[in-house]
């Protein structure tokens, strides 16, 4: 049996490859990490939020396809008319140095997109969203309110033109930090061994669940999505070690309607508080 005939005809009838999507595969991989082995039971992923989380993927996606579309905004176009001839696509350097360049780049912009989103009330308008989750499951992990999406687009889009970041490297950390926030978002079971070998190179789910914590100051830390390094470096470091509560204090579980309205009445409060 030829099995890259039957691989391309699998391709084919699905739309779908799934070696060039390995993060989705990885995110499947978690779910059923989840399952056989998890970290609190009392927060165990149900029905109810995956459909829900699930629901801001889907609602971001539209919202962006409209938007691209309505503006004529194409990557691709993009991609070869300005990207390829920028700043670091033109440095005469191995593709695997560009890339490991414009992963440290991309890398410390989305810690400081994510210490900004806390910070500046605008932001934790949308941002807020992902933390109102009251168990913490990688489908929090796909938590985010289309507004966020769609602002974190356009940041990291004026990122690409002004470092000339190749779109194929691009989309090869957009994939890796979706792994990345699949796993350390996961309600999973690590040996500890493992665990604390692992917390010194990657943001494990015990280092990430701090960041999720009902305290302030707990939650105003721990914002690296893949390694902590950036937090070692910035002083924004917590390391606990007993289980913390995660969520919004006082605030009840929202449905997907009222999530998706979160940041318009955030705003609208306070306008009135001035
Ligand atoms: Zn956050």
């Amino acid at each position: 049996m030829d099995f890259r005939k039957v691989y391309s005809k699998v391709k084919e009838v699905m739309f779908y490859d799934i070696f060039e999507n390995w993060d989705v595969l990885f995110f499947i991989l978690i779910i059923g990490l989840e399952f056989c082995s998890p970290f609190l039971s009392k927060e165990k992923e149900n029905a109810r939020r995956l459909l829900t989380n699930f629901g801001h993927v889907v609602v971001s996606k539209v919202f962006i396809i409209l938007m691209l579309g309505l503006f004529g905004f194409t990557f691709k176009y993009l991609d070869h008319a300005v990207l390829s001839k920028g700043f670091i696509s033109s440095l005469p350097i191995s593709f695997c140095i560009k890339a490991l360049i414009s992963f440290v780049i991309l890398d410390l912009a989305i810690y400081w997109q994510h210490r900004l989103s806390h910070k500046l009330s605008f932001l934790w308008a949308f941002h807020q969203v992902h933390h109102q989750d009251k168990a913490l499951t990688v489908s929090t992990a796909l938590r985010f309110h289309f507004g966020e999406i769609f602002y974190s687009l356009i940041y990291k889009t004026v990122l690409l033109i002004i470092f000339g970041i190749p779109l194929k490297i691009f989309l090869a950390f957009e994939a890796f930090l979706f792994a990345c926030a699949a796993f350390n978002h996961a309600n999973i079971k690590l040996p500890l061994k493992i665990e604390s070998v692992l917390s010194y190179v990657l943001v494990t789910p015990k280092f990430h669940r701090i960041h999720h914590s009902v305290v302030l100051n707990e939650q105003q830390s721990n914002y690296s999505f893949s390694v902590p390094w950036w937090d070692m470096l910035f002083k924004t470091y917590t390391a606990k070690k007993s289980v913390v509560l995660v969520g919004i204090e006082n605030e009840k579980v929202l449905s997907f309607l009222e999530q998706v309205k979160t940041p318009y009445l955030y705003i609208k409060n306070m306008k009135k508080v001035k």
